[in-house]
């Protein structure tokens, strides 16, 4: 019999909308492809989300041996994930009934985010399993990058905040494993939870080299062509329009460049959405508005062709706890500028294969873009480095490390049976 894992996704599905809404992004990647790279490998995957529409089916196929179960907890109506603990324990009974009915026992609960690590834990429990979590994000670390007191946040979102931080410091001392995408989050789980290195694995996140194929000439040329771009330099930021992602501080690097490049902004919805109607305010009141685009948010399948007739690529986030579109457009041999935040400095070395902006100033953003539109050989260095330095993400690589910790995490429990997947 096949190794089985229980992938837990409660508050967003693998295959939503990506960069549309601010629930949708890097995760769902993350669960999508490491679950079709797992059932690629012979591991039989079944990943259980909440239902936030009426009409999704119970089971859906996703790829080899890959399965989508929705399971009802809750209104069937998208919900935020602060308004998500109140239907944990609902979600994990349907969850325990599912496999009882399908008679359906797990090896493995590898959870994802907080909620999916409570609504996981009691499941890893009743089946004798050990239990991977990710938790992504973590409170504590996203209050200390808005600056804020924690004590000064106001209620409700003092509450779900309360009780996020407290069981998110109980799930760190209870799971198994913990993957964290690189040293520095193990680092920061350790200061802030108390994570213990010894149940600590870092496995960054993964990229698809087949579907970001690296640029050519004729490729960019039919890639400015489709986008209408003509001969203007034109800078791209790619993800969800979420404060975290520095737009802001983009558009005002945008206003002092001496070249007078475009920027195109995927993401959000832009018939209606308020964010992208925010930042549109704000680039007529830079006086760029002429310069800026938001064309909303793209489908994954298309974006390489935005990759690929960028001149740069600017990834200026505040922090990331990895950064996907930073690996994406790299692979795709695309000239990167990114903040020295979060995990991209594990992504981008540079002067390598990319430049890092050390300050958090507009000024600094729009000198290093300066100088990359402005200097053709360094350019050519960047991009002649740039997906050589990230073949170590691809998906079949990060795959195997992940097969490598379930099949040792399942020899150390009592409940170990002899798996021919191994
Ligand atoms: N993405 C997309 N279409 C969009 C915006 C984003 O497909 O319009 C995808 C992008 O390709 C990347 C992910 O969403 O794989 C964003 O991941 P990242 O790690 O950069 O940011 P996160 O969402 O985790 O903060």
């Amino acid at each position: 019999m096949c190794f089985r894992v229980a992938m837990f996704s409660l508050h967003t599905s693998p295959i939503a909308p990506l960069g549309r809404t601010r629930d949708a992004g890097g995760m769902n990647v993350y669960i999508r492809e490491l679950s079709r790279e797992l059932g690629r490998s012979g591991i039989s995957v079944d990943i259980f989300t909440r239902r936030s529409q009426p009409d999704t089916p119970n089971i859906q196929r996703l790829s080899e041996r890959v399965r989508l179960i929705t399971i009802t907890a809750g209104p069937a109506e998208p919900l935020p994930p602060s308004a998500l603990h109140p239907y944990v324990s609902e979600f994990t009974c349907r969850v325990a009934r599912f496999a009882e009915r399908n008679d359906h026992p797990y090896d493995m609960v590898h959870s994802h985010y907080w909620l999916s690590a409570a609504a996981a834990a009691p499941l890893a429990r009743l089946w004798d399993v050990p239990q991977v979590t990710m938790f992504h994000t973590v409170e504590r670390l996203k209050a200390q990058q808005q600056g804020l007191a924690l004590e000064a946040t106001s209620a409700p979102r003092d509450h779900a905040a309360a009780i996020r931080i407290e069981s998110e410091g109980r799930l760190v001392t209870s799971t198994e494993c913990v993957i964290v995408s690189t040293e520095l989050e193990g680092e920061q789980l350790r200061r802030l939870y108390g994570l213990s290195p010894s149940r600590t694995r870092v496995i960054p996140c993964g990229v698809d080299l087949d579907a970001f194929t690296p640029v050519t000439p004729a490729r960019r040329a039919e890639a400015r062509r489709a986008l209408d771009l003509g001969e203007t330099p034109t800078l791209l930021f790619v993800g969800r329009l979420d404060p975290i992602k520095g737009i802001d501080l983009l558009l005002e690097s945008v206003a002092l460049l001496r070249t007078p490049a475009r920027l195109l902004v995927v993401g959000g919805d832009p018939s209606g959405d308020p964010e992208v109607e925010r930042l549109r305010a704000r680039a007529t009141g830079l006086g760029i508005a002429e310069r800026v685009r938001f064309p909303g948010a793209v489908p994954q399948r298309d974006l390489p062709t935005y990759y690929h007739a960028a001149d740069a690529v600017i990834v200026s986030s505040r922090y990331e706890s990895f950064g996907l579109v930073a690996v994406e457009a790299l692979a795709c041999g695309a000239p990167v500028v990114a903040s020295a935040a979060g995990g991209l400095p594990s992504i981008v070395r540079d002067g390598e294969n990319g430049l890092l902006v050390r300050w958090r100033s507009p000024q600094a953003f729009a000198e290093r873009i300066d100088l990359l539109l402005s200097d053709d050989a360094l350019r050519a260095q960047l991009q002649a480095n740039a997906r050589a330095s990230i073949e170590q993400f691809d998906w079949r690589r990060i795959g195997d490390r992940v097969r490598d910790l379930y099949q040792q995490l399942a020899a150390e429990s009592t409940s170990a049976v002899a798996c021919s997947c191994f």
